[in-house]
């Protein structure tokens, strides 16, 4: 994705209130980004580890969601999880389920989307293998790095469509 700042950022999000969007945390060294690396730039809040945030490119401008943290997928040992997102698969702890409040009307009644991602948001960099996941989660697949990140890009337009639709 293209450098943002973060004006750009605050401008995006679509499914929180103003309040909220003033008071969130941008990540401390955003602007020093692997942008050329990045599918989508997704943190969690440096002061409210329960709220996270992804924002992308969408035909030309930017989408950001607000998520809630709501829970690591498994609490076992030797169990697995994976991200919805770009499929990378993590031992404990590595995958949350966050949901997002959707937009408009269903938002205001209280529905939100569900969706299992890396607790890190790194999933850009997991699909180029930029990041390992801890415990060489990476399933081992024929896809290219390429065709990787085009799926992440498929899922998450997806999960944008699910939260605005
Ligand atoms: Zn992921």
């Amino acid at each position: 994705m293209r450098p943002v700042t973060e004006r750009d950022i605050r401008a995006s999000f679509i499914n929180c209130s103003k309040g909220e969007i003033k008071r969130l945390n941008l990540p401390k060294d955003f602007t020093d980004s692997p942008w050329e690396d990045l599918d989508f730039l997704g943190w969690r809040d440096p002061g409210a580890p329960e709220r996270a945030y992804l924002v992308a490119e969408r035909d030309g401008g930017l989408v950001g969601i607000a998520l809630r943290v709501t829970s690591s997928a498994s609490r076992g040992f030797t169990s697995r999880s994976m991200c919805s997102l770009c499929l990378t698969t993590h031992t404990s702890g590595g995958v949350a389920l966050m949901t997002a409040r959707r937009t408009g009307e269903a938002g205001r009644q209280g529905n939100s989307v569900g969706q299992y991602l890396c607790t890190d948001l790194a999933c850009s960099l997991y699909v180029r293998g930029k990041k390992e996941a801890p415990g060489h989660g990476v399933i081992d697949e024929s896809l290219t790095p390429a065709e990787k990140a085009a799926r992440t890009q498929a899922n998450l337009l997806t999960f944008l469509d699910k939260v605005a639709g």
